[in-house]
């Protein structure tokens, strides 16, 4: 193996399900000055970022705003906030992110149900309300894109039947922000946290989230306002306080809300940086960005089926961003991300649990999701599956990646005339 200096470091095509490449212009904007956190040019821009996120959360919720620390940060401040000991909360589960709800859910002392699929598949949005009807919980949590199997989970009515037991459904759009179709109201959702690092091609640091009035009231009742800065008199909760300082969405709003009741420092470079992510996605236009994540996931799967590859997982319910592919029999599946890597300088990714050893999961997600990383990474797969003894139809792939360029082209242009 050659060894590579570690600084700078290297350039690299990350086709992963995220971190992703991040766009040069949210990098440049990380870069400006500092401001104070209290400065008006700095409140206008933590005002602004909320505005931008209700457009790309397509929700009027007044709580639109990112915690502080990666997506998990998220999903953890919003069980913290909902969850008081021995709530019942159902979290169905068939990928590795429903295991970490379960597992957030226990540790905040909620009575965990969960339902369980097999990894690769999802739920029947039916199976769910059947659960619910079931097991009465006060929280419902799961994920949308589940990227440890590239599942998508439809939501078809969920909302309505959490609406009608009076349920909270918590939903993980991580994945799916930005990327995928996320319609916080229309779909009745009433907490959805988001992720930086994927499809809006931002660094990972921060989990921009929503919440509507039905988790508002529920916080209201756990307000605790920190000792140090507590009005005579006031601060303490009816009910049980949140057992998370630094994720108490209580305290998190106060600070983003006109109160300005400070809590943590909020990240000023982070900040610039997720603005300026959003504003990119929604300049793009988040119908055209699906449309382009389409596009590219196409042309993907056609490469890799015409390389004689196999896509793991019901077709059915396929997460666009992230495509899974078996590793062919008597592949070292390690080896061939390593010499893709190191001789391509191009990184995918292996997966978690059950599946580990047994697919490769490509990404295609926001900057990282264009044709020219496609095209490399299915060259770049060819050459090392052929360096792996694998024999490859050589050339195939991309042939038929640019069929699906050359098709799309003609139908734009179908369109324009
Ligand atoms: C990446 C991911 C997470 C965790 O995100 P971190 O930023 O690593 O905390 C959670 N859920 C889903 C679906 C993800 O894809």
């Amino acid at each position: 193996m050659m060894t590579q200096p570690i600084w700078p470091p290297p350039p690299r095509t990350i086709m992963t399900p995220g971190p992703v490449e991040a766009d040069p212009r949210v990098l440049r904007a990380m870069s400006y000055p500092m401001l104070g956190q209290f400065d008006p040019a700095f409140t206008a821009l933590m005002n602004e970022t909320m505005a931008l996120l209700r457009r790309l959360f397509r929700t009027s919720n007044r709580q639109a705003y990112p915690v502080d620390g990666t997506s998990r940060a998220g999903l953890e401040a919003v069980l913290a906030g909902v969850v008081e000991p021995g709530d019942r909360v159902l979290v169905p589960i068939c990928g590795r992110f429903g295991h970490l709800l379960h597992e957030i859910a226990e540790r905040y002392g909620a009575d965990v149900r969960v339902i369980e699929r097999e990894w690769g598949t999802v739920f029947d949005p039916e199976d769910i309300i059947r659960a619910i009807r079931q097991y009465r919980p006060k929280v419902v949590a799961l994920v949308h894109g589940e990227t440890s199997t590239g599942r998508l989970q439809p939501l078809d009515g969920i909302g309505a039947a959490c609406r009608e037991y009076d349920a909270l459904l918590v939903v993980d759009a991580v994945a799916t922000i930005g990327g995928v179709p996320v319609n916080t109201d229309e779909w009745l959702l009433d907490a959805v946290v988001g992720g930086t690092q994927k499809c809006l091609s931002v660094p990972s640091g921060m989990a921009p989230l929503t919440y509507n009035g039905r988790v508002e009231r529920i916080l209201a009742a756990r307000r605790r306002i920190e000792r140090g800065i507590r009005p005579p008199g006031g601060g303490d909760s009816e009910r049980p306080f949140i057992r998370s300082n630094y994720l108490d969405l209580c305290q998190l709003q106060d600070y983003w809300g006109p109160e300005r009741l400070n809590h943590h420092t909020e990240m000023t470079a982070m900040l610039y940086g997720l603005r300026e992510g959003v504003r990119i996605a929604l300049e793009e236009g988040l119908e055209e960005r699906f449309r382009r994540h389409r596009l590219h996931e196409r042309a993907l799967v056609r490469g890799l089926e015409a390389m004689g590859l196999t896509l793991f997982g019901d077709p059915a319910c396929k997460l666009p961003v992230v495509t899974c592919v078996n590793i062919p029999e008597g592949v070292d599946g390690e080896s061939v991300r390593a010499m893709l890597l190191e001789r391509f300088g191009i990184e995918i990714a292996g997966s978690f649990g059950p599946l580990r050893g047994r697919i490769w999961r490509i990404g295609t997600m926001g900057y990282s999701c264009h044709m020219r990383n496609v095209l490399l990474t299915l060259g770049g797969l060819e050459a090392v599956l052929l360096r792996h003894g694998m024999r490859v139809p050589a050339g195939e792939a991309l042939q038929a990646a640019m069929e699906v360029y050359e098709e799309e082209q003609a139908a734009q242009a179908a369109r324009q005339a």
